[in-house]
């Protein structure tokens, strides 16, 4: 079975092929391509994604995104099974470019169209290379979202905490701006943290040690910024150190917090207190050598394992696309052209009632 995946929600377009078995519930694909575009010279003078900006480039290369693809993997349209594109959440502008371009394909070519829900991408991109069976816990931190989740199967999800102010990737690149060390943050954070010293500051870790399992950095951002303003001017080991001292914070937080959610999760999937459980991470920040080591220990502690998808599928692409296509495929999940793009898009069904369907 082959998908092709577009993905448009943010600042990459991107198009994949990824090619698996049909059967519902066979993990692991193989990628046949996975072009990407991240447009990093028109969002840099604005050190941050301009969302006008964003649809616009959108605009201007999915169709050469979608060619590459199709021919990198050496098929044709008449070759694929199906068309997934993100649907949401993401800028409008540019999820609207992605779901058009995917519906026109496969309506041209008579194709079922898969509506994925880009965070569902990001939490079953690790099925995609290595077989992690459901239920599993997903520690989901991404430029818009730092949650955790009972991931019970494809659609089926229960959020057992999520951030009450920012995203985690959110920190890293106000941090990364703060710092003076460009666009993208979270990989120049992690590259100024290798040479710093992470006990030279003593930054705040909101809800530590507090029950359950929600996230707060918005404390850590601004205990970031005076720490920045009172550094010597361009010092680059005071940067340095300022680096690794919040990603150490961050590690910190996120192990407290994957603490608590270990019980929440067997909890709720109704397993016996001591049953080994994949913990699994995605998203942008998924990427980060440092918290990666540091939720390995956590979950090694807790009788648990870690799972990570490779750093070069953590960060949006399209292969994470397609592949959630074919975990919908092959269970029928095919959605009609009438499907409306969302800029808000939640995955588990209270907030998704909360907001209304259209939110
Ligand atoms: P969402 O998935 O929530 O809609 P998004 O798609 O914009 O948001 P992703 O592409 O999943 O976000 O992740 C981008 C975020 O990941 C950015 O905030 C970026 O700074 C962060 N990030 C990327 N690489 C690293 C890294 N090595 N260390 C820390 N953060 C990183
Ligand atoms: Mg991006
Ligand atoms: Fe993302």
């Amino acid at each position: 079975m082959l998908v092709l995946g577009i993905e448009t929600s943010c600042d990459e377009t991107a198009a994949a092929v990824v090619e698996a078995d049909p059967t519902p519930g066979t993990p692991v694909g193989r990628i046949r391509a996975n072009a990407i575009y991240a447009q990093l010279s028109e969002h840099r003078p604005f050190g941050g994604v301009v969302p006008e900006i964003a649809a616009r480039a959108h605009l201007e290369r999915i169709d050469g995104m979608v060619a590459r693809a199709l021919a990198d993997a050496g098929v044709g349209f008449a070759d694929l099974d199906g068309v997934a594109a993100t649907a949401g959440p993401g800028l409008i502008g540019g999820v609207i470019v992605g779901v058009m371009t995917a519906k026109a394909i496969a309506l041209a070519h008579d194709k079922p169209f898969l509506a994925v829900n880009h965070l569902e991408g990001h939490a079953l991109t690790t099925r995609l290379v290595e077989p992690v069976a459901f239920p599993f816990l997903l520690l989901l931190v991404s430029g818009g979202h730092c949650q955790l989740l009972a991931v019970q199967g494809v659609g089926r999800y229960r959020r057992l905490g999520t951030t009450i102010d920012d995203a985690v990737g959110e920190a890293f690149d106000k941090t990364a701006k703060l710092l003076g060390l460009g666009f993208p943050g979270g990989p120049a954070v992690e590259r100024a943290a290798r040479d710093g010293d992470p006990a030279k500051f003593d930054l705040p870790r909101p809800l530590w040690r507090k029950p359950g399992c929600d996230f707060s950095f918005s404390g850590l951002k601004t205990a970031v910024r005076l720490a920045a303003a009172g550094l010597p001017k361009d010092d680059p080991r005071a940067i340095a150190d300022l680096a690794a001292s919040f990603q150490r914070t961050v590690g910190d937080i996120l192990v407290d917090r994957c603490r608590h959610a270990f019980d929440m999760f067997r909890t709720t999937c109704g397993l016996p207190p001591d049953t080994p459980v994949p913990l699994v991470v995605a998203g942008g920040v998924a990427a980060n050598q440092h918290l990666r080591a540091r939720l390995a220990d956590v979950a090694a502690s807790c009788g648990a394992r870690l799972v990570a998808p490779p750093p070069a599928l953590c960060t949006d692409n399209a292969a994470m696309i397609a592949w959630a296509g074919i975990e919908r495929l092959r269970l029928g999940l095919v959605d009609g052209l009438d499907v409306a793009p969302r800029p808000r898009w939640p995955l588990d069904p209270a907030a998704t009632a909360a907001i209304g369907r259209t939110g």
